[in-house]
């Protein structure tokens, strides 16, 4: 029996998720196993719940602390943009989510399926049979949390200044998360660096090779930032496994969204600590987009993305890997036969129109 913790939150958070729940009910029942449910409120339902306190209730901690998996919807919409900063739905419950359990490794799967390149701005004849690459983002050191950082008068005129710091064990665990990854994937790893310039480069490559080493069935290449950018745009068909630090992760992450076409089909997973003697981290799985106020409660918004982030935590944090490669094909071959939500819809023949419950519908029948 797997506990996982249910957090639907806002907007179209709570459709998606209903759908992915009954689509997760299919997959235990076809895979004989269990998982024990505690849903709690977050974001704007909680603030709604009590009184404008908080976006994150301690019940909810509590629901979280007692799982191995935190299934994530989405938070924030108009109603609650005008508190005040620190009870703001993203800023008071996401971040002190990912502070609270050491989500330090942020995994955001680019991929593009062959029947829907023309949804990539990408030049078609580039990527024939579409994409799929996992970005591996360190998300808890680095540039963004690193100091001394500040500001202050330096001869007559403002100075603003950030320290990048890394210590070697913060690269050596993001780095042993990517490994791991490939090992169920294409067994490619690609760091990303910029070596050529940067102390913590220099000492993140010399880390990539030495953690190598532990698995030799993995290839591992180097490419530097800007070079990791622009190949992303003309062979991102030729990626695995991309691993980077916090900023160059978090731009290069969001060009992969940009190029696999649809918000609406990328999920995510934010890793926290391994469970001891496996392979399984604390996770926490939710949609790459957001609330999307401007659909809510219409039942339009795609499930997909949603769909894979519960693929993702079955394969990360409970060890049902056949389960997730499963789930995973019956998505494709959804799209392959044509069921489209409006956010992937052209009209072309062949395609069928259908709304959050028919997608998840189709899903379950393919698996
Ligand atoms: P958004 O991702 O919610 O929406 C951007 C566009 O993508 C919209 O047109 C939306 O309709 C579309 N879209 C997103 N997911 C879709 C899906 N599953 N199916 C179909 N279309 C989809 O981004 P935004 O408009 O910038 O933000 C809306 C709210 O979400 C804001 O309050 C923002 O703070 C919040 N937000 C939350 C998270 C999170 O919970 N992790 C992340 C980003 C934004």
């Amino acid at each position: 029996m797997h506990r996982i913790a249910v957090l639907a939150g806002d907007g179209i958070g709570p459709e998606v998720m209903t759908e992915s729940l009954r689509v997760l009910d299919a997959v235990e029942a076809k895979f004989d196993f269990t998982t024990e449910r505690t849903e709690a409120l977050v974001g704007g339902a909680a603030l709604d719940a009590t009184d404008n306190e908080t976006p994150l209730p301690k019940a909810t901690i509590q629901a979280c602390e007692a799982s191995d998996g935190i299934l994530f919807g989405s938070v924030g919409g108009p109603k609650w943009e005008n508190l005040p900063p620190d009870i703001q739905p993203e800023r008071g419950a996401l971040l002190p989510l990912r502070k609270h359990f050491g989500l330090f490794a942020n995994l955001r799967p680019g991929v593009c399926l062959p029947s829907l390149t023309h949804a990539s701005p990408i030049k078609n004849e580039l990527v024939p049979d579409g994409f799929d690459v996992l970005c591996v983002r360190e998300l808890t050191g680095g540039v963004y949390f690193g100091t001394p950082k500040g500001r202050e008068e330096r001869d007559g005129e403002p100075v603003a200044f950030d320290t990048m710091v890394y210590k070697k064990s913060e690269i050596e665990r993001i780095l042993h998360v990517a490994f791991t990854a490939a090992m169920q994937r294409d067994k490619r790893v690609t760091s990303v660096d910029k070596a050529n310039v940067l102390a913590t480069s220099v000492l993140w490559r010399e880390t990539a090779i030495e953690v190598a080493g532990h698995y030799p069935d993995v290839t591992l290449d180097h490419l530097y930032v800007d070079n990791a950018a622009m190949q992303l745009c003309r062979r991102p068909g030729s990626f695995d496994v991309l691993v980077t630090e916090n900023l160059f992760g978090d731009i290069l992450s969001d060009e992969m969204a940009m190029i696999s076409g649809s918000l609406g089909m990328l999920p995510s997973a934010s890793l926290g600590s391994k469970k001891e003697g496996t392979d399984l981290y604390f996770g926490m799985y939710e949609p790459s987009g957001g609330s999307a106020p401007d659909i809510a409660g219409q039942g339009i918004a795609n499930p997909i993305a949603q769909i894979l982030s519960a693929s993702m935590l079955l394969r990360y944090s409970l060890g049902e890997g056949e389960a997730a490669d499963a789930l995973d094909a019956a998505v494709a071959r959804t799209i392959d036969d044509g069921l489209r939500t409006g956010d992937i819809a052209t009209g072309a023949e062949g395609e069928t129109r259908v709304g959050t419950r028919e997608m998840a519908d189709a899903v379950i029948e393919r698996l």
